[in-house]
């Protein structure tokens, strides 16, 4: 799918496949005679180096490193660079680009310890899964002053930092790549570095240490990653004119509530659990009645309760110092833990049946419903209640009805997962607060985005179809602006050959958002009829998309899709009830009455909020409308955070994951060539390789540097003005394009030099 429209003298080409034979005609004699190097794809698709001992015409007789001399067809050669032991900083060095060299060079370079290299203006990252020791202090102290220039997470955070006070606009740093790639870690190192260039009375430290609990509450073990985000983050750093961190504003998109409730063999709930079960002092331990965490069935049925090398206790004490650096008040922090020991006591009540003709249950009257009660602050009648009733309505009144175990079950667990979610949701809006901008605020900041990332498990469910529908809208942004933006630009300016063809995801976007037949709406359609069901729902599917080349029908209520990144199998099982996300009138009504302080401030947000269930219909002037579901509402979500993002100036950093395994010094081709090719890198490459990465307007250009014209303040236009600048430093007309509305340059360096005579002027 990668193929190039416009061929390349230098016998490139993308995929491994597809070379023309012509380039092997003319050259094969100068890497016979120079015993230059090949790549040679092997029957099995690998790619090995070697050198051409003979050949006739079509075929060749090429030595392998192992000295073993195979014949193959030439149309499986390759030629490799000459640096080729080296591995290159920035990969648009390369003097052949093919997939082989690339691969090669970022294994070499991994295998070194240098995990960064450049793709163009893309800063691709491979998780070393150990300590490298090229972080803190020195390091980016070494990075600001310019010292070392090597491909670093912090040498992009550094140009983001430039950009923002050079050019006064604000930035981005988008960090993409699958579960357990290191977007998380890299986001950290983001936030390092401009922490350390200091922020008004102690805001730095209170941003980090914001991270430290959101961690805590919206990570967890998965099969995948130990610390695997179950949540979307994008935080705003705020900064003063002087270019001091002045404020933050976090924004987080969608918590895997489920896992609240639900966990598969191998994986974890929340970090924060554990820390509580084994960090919680003695004198709260007993206040909340908090047992090891294997005493709750909300943890211990997943048979994973501790990760290896991790010591929650003392994440414990750490979670708890962040809590008073953001000035959490002591009070607060005991609510806050008061809430999670009764969202392991609810996991823990169970229901016997009553009446075993309609299969009603009651709630079981042990210490779990006890405990539960105090914590919440409500009767222990009260909450059985809830749990084992639910109202139907009936004509324009509701009627209790006792519930079935499924439905009691379903109950619990709502009510679980809606504690934990809104916990999640008031512990943000506090960190918020606490870090506010005061009047320095100078309308500068630095976005950082880190998602959860692509995943695929033997079982998928609605959370992942969630996930991987975010990665594709990160993707579609990622495309979007090396890409498209760019190609536009290239055509408008006049810019001819900047063509290459990129894989866009557009189609699969459209299957999961398109109104009013996609994935999104047919799901909020059965929200509307009471007999839909998950199969219903997975039948409609398959009829609506039988021939849609995303989509894929499977067996029974699975259904597949064909993203980006890969085919995911999806299980449509809970799809519909998640997707509606129901809490019961009762239990909103349980919360206002509770004496917790915390519960109440909940159920006041529902209501304030106008909690609606998700399909029940709400009239606007007249006009009646169907309140969308769960993934509807993600959806506008999404669009929201990317529409934010377009007006600021791009730092993409891929992320990507050596090998399956998780573990270090570990580097599997095939899996890193899989990310790179839907990734782009060959392409973004060239099309850094071949173009002007550079692009001013000349509005912005002559605004700043024409005061270097002597006979400056004579009224010109922008673009007449910057072509004098240009010539007046007698710079190579090579180096440069003039376009209608922007200057394009081949490298930074006229911008660099330009840039040192204005601030020595
Ligand atoms: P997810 O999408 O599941 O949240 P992620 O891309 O955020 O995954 P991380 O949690 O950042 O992945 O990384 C996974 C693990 O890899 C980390 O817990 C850490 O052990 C290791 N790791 C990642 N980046 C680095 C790094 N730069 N140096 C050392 N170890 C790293
Ligand atoms: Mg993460």
């Amino acid at each position: 799918p990668y193929m190039l429209a416009s061929e390349n003298e230098n016998g490139d080409r993308v995929n491994g496949s597809n070379l023309r034979g012509s380039y092997w005609e003319d050259n094969i004699g100068y890497f016979l005679q120079k015993k230059l190097h090949v790549w040679c794809q092997l029957p099995n698709g690998q790619w090995e180096l070697g050198t051409i001992q003979s050949s006739t015409g079509a075929e060749a007789s090429v030595m392998l490193s192992n000295k073993k001399v195979i014949k193959i067809s030439t149309v499986d050669l390759l030629p490799a660079n000459p640096d080729i032991v080296e591995g290159v900083d920035d990969l648009v060095q390369l003097g052949f680009l093919n997939e082989p060299s690339v691969l090669h060079s970022l294994h070499r370079r991994f295998s070194q310890d240098k995990i960064y290299s450049n793709a163009g203006s893309v800063l691709i990252a491979v998780n070393p899964l150990k300590d490298i020791k090229q972080y803190g202090k020195e390091f980016i102290e070494a990075y600001r002053q310019r010292v070392i220039n090597n491909p670093h997470v912090y040498a992009t955070t550094d140009a983001a930092y430039s950009g923002m006070l050079r050019d006064e606009v604000n930035q981005s740093i988008i960090i993409s790549g699958e579960s357990g790639a290191g977007k998380t870690e890299t986001a950290k190192a983001v936030l390092e570095y401009l922490t350390s260039l200091g922020g008004v009375s102690g805001i730095d430290d209170r941003i980090s240490r914001a991270n430290v609990i959101l961690e805590a509450f919206g990570n967890a073990k998965t099969s995948r990653n130990n610390n695997a985000s179950r949540f979307g983050k994008l935080i705003e750093i705020l900064f003063s004119r002087t270019g001091k961190i002045c404020g933050a504003v976090i924004q987080t998109f969608l918590l895997d509530k489920s896992r609240v409730v639900h966990l598969v063999n191998g994986e974890r709930s929340f970090h924060v659990f554990y820390q509580l079960c084994a960090g919680l002092p003695s004198r709260l331990k007993e206040k909340f009645n908090i047992r090891a965490a294997s005493e709750y069935s909300y943890l211990n049925h997943s048979e994973c309760l501790v990760i290896g090398g991790v010591d929650d206790a003392r994440k414990f004490n750490i979670l708890v110092e962040a809590f008073d650096t953001l000035q959490f008040t002591k009070e607060d922090q005991e609510h806050a833990f008061g809430l999670l020991a009764a969202v392991l006591w609810i996991g823990n009540i169970t229901f016997q049946i009553i009446d075993s003709e309609n299969n009603h249950v009651e709630v079981i009257a042990n210490e779990a419903v006890a405990n539960a009660a105090k914590l919440m602050g409500c009767s222990f009648n009260e909450l059985k209640l809830v749990l084992s009733t639910h109202k139907e309505q009936s004509g324009k009144d509701s009627i209790a009805k006792k519930s079935t175990l499924q439905q009691a079950t379903d109950a619990r667990d709502s009510l679980a997962k809606f504690i934990y979610a809104s916990l999640f949701d008031w512990l943000v809006e506090q960190i918020n607060k606490s870090l506010q901008p005061g009047r320095e605020y100078s309308g500068r900041s630095i976005n950082i985005l880190d998602i959860y990332g692509f995943e695929s498990f033997k079982k998928n469910g609605f959370e992942q179809f969630c996930i991987n529908y975010a990665n594709e809208r990160l993707q579609q942004h990622f495309i979007r602006h090396l890409f498209k933006l760019q190609q536009e630009d290239y055509e408008f300016n006049g810019v001819d050959g900047m063509k290459v063809n990129f894989e866009d995801n557009q189609e699969c976007l459209n299957l999961i958002e398109k109104k009013p037949l996609g994935v999104l709406a047919l799901m909020d359609e059965e929200l509307s009829f009471p007999k839909a069901t998950d199969l219903t729902f997975a039948n409609k599917l398959k009829q609506h998309f039988k021939s849609h080349p995303r989509f894929k029908g499977e067996r029974g209520r699975a259904f597949g899709v064909r993203h980006y990144a890969g085919e995911v199998v999806y299980d449509t099982n809970g799809f519909l009830e998640k997707n509606r996300d129901l809490l019961h009138s009762d239990s909103i009504q349980l919360f206002s009455s509770c004496a917790s302080k915390l519960l109440k401030i909940f159920a006041s947000k529902m209501v304030n909020h106008s909690y609606k269930p998700a399909g029940s219909i709400s009239s606007t002037k007249g006009v009646e409308s169907r309140e969308p579901g769960v993934g509807t509402k993600y959806k506008a979500l999404l669009f929201e955070l990317f529409h934010k993002l377009e007006c600021t100036s791009h730092h993409f950093i891929c992320c990507m994951r050596p090998n399956r395994s998780q573990v270090c010094g570990l580097f599997e081709e095939d899996l890193v060539r899989q990310q790179l090719r839907y990734c782009g890198i060959l392409e973004v490459i060239r099309i850094s390789r071949s173009g002007y990465p550079i692009r001013i307007t000349h509005k912005e250009f002559a605004g700043r540097y024409e005061f270097f014209l002597e006979e400056s303040g004579v009224a010109r236009d922008p673009l007449s003005i910057s072509i004098a600048v240009l010539q007046h430093f007698n710079v190579h007309p090579e180096m440069y394009h003039v376009g209608y509305t922007k200057l394009l340059f081949r490298t930074g360096q006229i911008r660099a030099a330009l840039e040192e005579r204005r601030t020595q002027a």
